[in-house]
């Protein structure tokens, strides 16, 4: 399967090397138990390697190295921090190549269009953040002539972050960057499924950063995650998964009092209005629904509601998009779509596709072909598939399936569409696609989401504040005011001068 994959970069052998390993205090170690859970290559079913199963005990080692170290690197200042943090973009952006392949190798998205792109976001975040450090000011504030009262802010301390598997290496970078560059120590809790990119990435910036800056910990959510969250010397949780597991860390947090940031799920609509450029929104579905990733994004748009007059020609106009994607191997460079991450996401996936069957009216398009091939046999590959004919009511457009369909769903009136863009538990993305200003700025101030877009559909930039509203989550990430909010605390000092 990987026949041309130069030596120095095989994924193989790095996912072996990497093999049954913790990072903490800047050394390559096993959980203390001994214990270690298998990592799996979707795309064939085979282990790739193994993962040390943490517990309390590796999690309290890991906050302690960063307790140790966080003095130090609070006290250097804030610009040679983030001269650190841009140093480590640099050279994680020599790594693109190695560190796509060993993503793609455990979560089976595809190189080209996901895997190496996940690899150079990450750098970026780096980038970006590692030029902020001078922007961690305070205020000065008019209290009195007889007093210099001034703001300052101050890093919390020790930052536990815990992430999930689709996009492990970008979502880890969007929390260590301003939690490092803010002055905080970070212990990350890699997931279950994609434990391997995530420590090389690790082991790269800790040739950077000094020792017990930045730990990370392998293991599954009630052993290793609950430990992070519930550690007493953890100040901050910040958490990227699902609404089941946000409320959990949330009660936890709230537990412990310490604050936290929630990315969670999403039911993102997409609105093409009748005088919307077809070919232009058609790409904005393939882009936003995330087809090349299997559709496992939080931000997908898994509701695309098309105007009666554009609905049948945007059926049709999508499938042959999708069609014409070929899945595969995902380290094949012909590759657009790879497979989803593991059996029982193939399983909960199937299983809504067959609800959406089952319903009265409701049709199922399905689109690409499943790869051929004895080696990816064991593939969990699954063909994408548009439903139409189901209402915005049901459970497929209410429920996240984090799989590739998507609920298309007709609608003839403006107000008709966008109360039921809004009718979900969910506000974390929405787009609008529509020749008319007047249109997209009510719609844009009226869609209740933390990420609106008008006739486009990208995904999060650094700079730009992402996050939801609803049961999307708590908090933003990704900009400046993501850094300032959540990685410090704002402190008061009063000098009385008499
Ligand atoms: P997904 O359904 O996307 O796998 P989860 O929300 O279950 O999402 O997982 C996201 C992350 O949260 C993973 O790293 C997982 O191990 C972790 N996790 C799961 N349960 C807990 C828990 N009780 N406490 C802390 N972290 C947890």
């Amino acid at each position: 399967m990987t026949e041309h994959i130069s030596p120095d970069i095989d994924p193989h052998r790095l996912a072996r090397t990497l093999s049954g390993f913790n990072l903490i205090d800047g050394e390559l170690v096993g959980a203390r138990s001994g214990r270690t859970f298998p990592v799996v290559n979707p795309a064939t079913g085979n282990e790739i390697g193994t993962a040390p199963f943490s517990e309390a005990a590796d999690v309290d080692a890991a906050v302690s190295a960063a307790q140790r170290a966080q003095r130090a690197w609070a006290g250097m200042a804030a610009r040679k921090r983030g001269a650190l943090v841009a140093e480590c973009a640099r050279l994680l952006g020599a790594h693109v190549e190695e560190l796509g392949r060993l993503v793609a190798l455990e979560t089976g998205k595809a190189l080209r269009t996901e895997s190496r792109v996940e690899a150079s976001v990450v750098a970026d975040a780096l980038q970006f953040y590692g030029g902020l450090g001078s922007e961690l000011k305070g205020e000065s504030v008019p209290f009195s002539p007889d007093m210099l009262t001034v703001t300052t802010r101050e890093p919390i301390g020790v930052v536990g972050v815990i992430i999930p598997w689709n996009a492990p290496m970008m979502l880890m970078a969007l929390k260590i960057s301003p939690a490092l560059v803010a002055g905080n120590c970070v212990v990350v809790k890699s997931a279950e499924e994609s434990p391997l990119a995530v420590l090389r990435v690790c082991q790269l910036l800790n040739q950077v950063l000094p020792r017990g800056v930045l730990n990370i910990v392998a293991g599954y959510g009630p052993e290793c995650g609950a430990p992070l969250v519930q550690h007493p010397a953890v100040g901050k949780i910040t958490f990227t998964g699902s609404v089941e597991t946000g409320r959990i860390v949330a009660r936890a947090a709230g537990e412990k009092l310490i604050p936290v940031t929630l990315e969670l799920g999403g039911k993102s609509p997409m609105i093409v209005m009748g005088d919307a450029d077809l070919d232009r929104a058609v790409a904005g579905a393939v882009a936003g629904m995330r087809f090349t990733r299997q559709g496992q994004s939080c931000t997908a748009a898994s509701r695309i509601f098309v105007h009666e007059s554009l609905h049948d020609a945007f059926v049709t106009a999508l499938k042959a998009k999708v069609d014409a994607m070929k899945m595969g191997d995902p380290l094949d460079e012909a590759t657009d779509i790879g497979t989803v991450i593991s059996q029982a996401q193939l399983d909960k996936v199937k299983g809504y596709i067959e609800s959406g069957r089952a319903t009265l009216g409701a049709a199922a398009v399905e689109c690409s072909a499943l790869p051929q091939g004895a080696s990816l046999r064991g593939g969990l590959f699954v063909r994408p598939v548009l439903f139409t004919g189901l209402g915005n009511s049901h459970r497929l457009a209410r429920e996240e399936i984090f799989g590739p369909v998507t609920c298309i769903i007709k609608f003839s009136s403006y107000e008709e569409v966008l109360a039921m863009a809004n009718d979900s538990a969910y506000g974390l993305a929405a787009t609008i696609w529509t020749r008319d200003l007047k249109t997209a700025l009510d719609a844009a101030r009226r869609l209740e989401a933390g990420f609106v877009q008008v006739n486009q559909n990208i995904v999060v930039q650094p700079g730009l504040s992402y996050g939801g509203v609803k049961q999307s989550g708590l908090g933003r990430e990704a900009s400046l005011e993501a850094m300032l909010e959540h990685f410090t605390h704002k402190k008061t000092l009063i000098f009385n001068m008499q």
